[in-house]
């Protein structure tokens, strides 16, 4: 399956070895999200060549024009939505995505469950929580977290999983370990935690799929 290496995903692979044989858990366990927006195709195949399948972005329609021929070259790959979604675009990325990492509020959730209706497909969730409860950021007041995950089991939705990003210029690990409580809280598996500069810790922390962008593409323009 492995083709080229490639220098940078080979150094995240064993980190990310390491990581979890610390915490004893086996690697495969942690999914590794090639955070790929900004950059261009050119960047993105020799990842693929060299055997990475899932990768991220963060704007739909940066991801529509970028995908479309990736994706009919590499159609094994996985394409996961990392930011923030505003409702009316839903439908574009449920036809798109194979796993959306930010529902975040109940308006979204409306949206994604008539676009879900409508396409039939059923695309796995995580509820985005503002961890630190900051002002400016995405992501639901961890108060009312519970709230949306009941309406998204009655509405019948996958949710697999929390998400969060931690507050940034302080240590990640209290924020990694409050989102591990409240996921167990609710029965939840998936954990969405972890970027460039925190992943090990956040696999220490029982991250399933941490989301690294610059340590394996390099710095965004
Ligand atoms: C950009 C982004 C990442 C990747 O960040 P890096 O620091 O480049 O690894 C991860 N998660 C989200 C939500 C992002 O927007």
């Amino acid at each position: 399956m492995t083709g080229p290496e490639h220098p940078h995903l080979n150094d995240i692979r064993a980190r990310i070895d390491q990581a979890a044989r610390i915490a004893r858990r086996k690697a495969e366990t942690v999914t590794l999200v090639a955070v790929s927006k900004t950059h261009p195709a050119e960047a993105i195949r020799p990842l693929i060549a060299a055997g990475q399948t899932v990768f991220g972005e963060n704007r739909v329609q940066e991801a529509q024009a970028k995908w479309a021929p990736l994706r009919e070259e590499h159609p094994e790959v996985a394409l996961h939505l990392v930011g923030q979604l505003q409702s009316n675009k839903a439908e574009d990325a449920v036809a798109l995505f194979d796993c959306i990492h930010s529902l975040d509020r109940p308006s979204l959730l409306t949206a994604l469950a008539r676009a879900m209706d409508k396409t039939g497909r059923r695309v796995p969730l995580f509820v985005q929580v503002n961890i630190g409860a900051e002002e400016q950021k995405g992501g639901c007041a961890i108060a009312d977290m519970p709230a949306l995950l009941d309406e998204a089991r009655k509405a019948d939705l996958p949710v697999i999983g929390l998400m969060c990003v931690p507050p940034a210029g302080i240590e990640a690990a209290p924020f990694f370990a409050l989102l591990d409580k409240l996921a167990g809280d609710h029965g939840l598996a998936g954990r969405s935690m972890g970027m460039s500069e925190d992943f090990e810790t956040a696999i220490q922390l029982g991250a399933t799929h941490v989301r690294v962008g610059s340590a394996l593409f390099g710095a965004r323009a």
